[in-house]
């Protein structure tokens, strides 16, 4: 049986985690999880799975769920607590499904502690990428990629043919709007939100609808697989079946394929080596009979460029441009800006604050912080 910690256990991909765990209880038990301020699922979850411990990182909830809480499970405050678990307590596995760069604290604790990262949050990657994966290295810690693309390169290449790898090729939806023809200016939230083949949180749906979800998975392809900007590219595929692919030197592409359902990709990062059957997994191969490959415009789609020039500068422009990209999209979730604004405030964030000299992860967490409490208290100033 081995232990699971799930941090964000109540978003998207952690709800997708929880039912993965329920439909293969005999091989894994929620042993702990985060969640932040959604109420109901944190009482759902704690008493459908019995976990020894529930840490709530927002405090109105925290004091919600403590007077509610009537079963065994401790109930703890803040990440600090999540963090001090995954250092102290024993788990088989760190499922980091935080959105945003606030994930950054639970990778780099797990990787410290040489626990298995079953990685969800690329935000960590892409603002800590460079002391993450130095640290994994030195720590011989397993990254276990759960992004649906990231798993599928790693299920095309065996390990140790870096140097056989002429390209990766990872695939995007495209969103809504990949062939849009109306105003890019006038895209209200709902039409941003209404995401053609995943359901996932709202911030990364915005990202997708950007493009700017690919350009973050471009970094985190960089750092997790050790390949150079000038070799990792991006296809637009409609059809979200091809989840990415691997091009060798010898001219031979491999590509992994599957329904568009994250359970597949979070079961994998938990069972790898093995794979395990699972009953989530009903795909009917004749239901799209035609596989698009387009390539994306990146002038229309300037997020995306934006992402490799920041991934190319360096670690301290990818936390402006993170950071950016996170303020961006959460004034346009609120109405206080227009769609083309988000890709604006990244480039003006890139530029404003993303030269500076990170000496430790807490350089880049401070940074980070600070970018995005400048550019609100900026904006609201507006
Ligand atoms: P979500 O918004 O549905 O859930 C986010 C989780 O983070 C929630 O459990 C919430 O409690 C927690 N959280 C939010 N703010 C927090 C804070 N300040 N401190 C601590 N916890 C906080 O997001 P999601 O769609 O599940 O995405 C989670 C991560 O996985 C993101 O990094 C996303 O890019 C990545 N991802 C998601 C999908 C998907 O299908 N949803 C696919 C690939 C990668
Ligand atoms: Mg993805």
């Amino acid at each position: 049986m081995k232990s699971v910690f799930i941090a964000g256990a109540t978003g998207s991909i952690g709800q997708n985690a929880l039912e993965v765990i329920e439909s293969q209880k005999n091989d894994f038990k929620l042993k702990a999880f985060t969640s932040h301020s959604n109420f109901d699922k944190t009482i759902n979850i704690i008493e459908q799975f019995a976990p020894e411990y529930a840490v709530i990182t927002s405090e109105e909830n925290y004091n919600r769920v403590l007077s509610r809480n009537t079963t065994q499970t401790k109930i703890l405050y803040g990440l600090k607590e999540a963090v001090k678990l995954i250092r102290d307590e024993k788990f088989d596995i760190v499922l980091n499904s935080i959105v945003g760069g606030a994930g950054l604290e639970v990778t780099w604790q797990t990787v410290n502690s040489q626990k298995r990262l079953c990685l969800a949050n690329k935000e960590s990657l892409v603002i800590g990428g460079d002391f993450v994966m130095k640290k994994a290295r030195e720590n011989s810690c397993e990254i276990l990629p759960v992004d649906s693309e990231h798993s599928a390169l790693f299920q095309c290449m065996a390990s140790g043919v870096e140097n056989e790898i002429e390209k990766l090729w990872l695939t995007a939806s495209g969103g809504p709007f990949y062939n849009y023809s109306g105003n890019f200016s006038e895209i209200t939230v709902a039409q941003a939100l209404k995401h053609p083949n995943w359901v996932m949180g709202r911030k990364i749906t915005i990202d997708s609808a950007t493009l700017m979800n690919k350009g973050l998975e471009v970094i985190e392809a960089y750092h997790l697989f050790s390949i150079p900007f000038s070799r990792i590219d991006v296809i637009i595929h409609p059809e979200s079946i091809i989840h990415s692919i691997v091009e060798f030197i010898d001219g031979n592409f491999i590509a992994q394929l599957g329904p568009a359902d994250m359970k597949g990709p979070i079961q994998y990062s938990f069972t790898w080596p093995d794979r395990k059957k699972s009953s989530n997994h009903k795909f009917d191969i004749f239901s799209k009979n035609k596989l698009n490959l387009i390539k994306p415009d990146t002038d229309k789609f300037r997020c995306l460029k934006l992402a490799y020039e920041a991934g190319q500068k360096g670690i301290s422009y990818c936390t402006a441009l993170n950071a950016s990209n996170e303020v961006g999209v959460e004034l346009f979730l609120d109405n206080k800006i227009k769609f083309t604004q988000i890709a604006e405030i990244i480039e003006s964030g890139i530029e404003k604050y993303g030269n500076f000299k990170p000496q430790n992860i807490y350089d880049v967490i401070e940074k980070h912080q600070e970018i995005k409490e400048t550019l609100r208290a900026v904006r609201s100033k507006k």
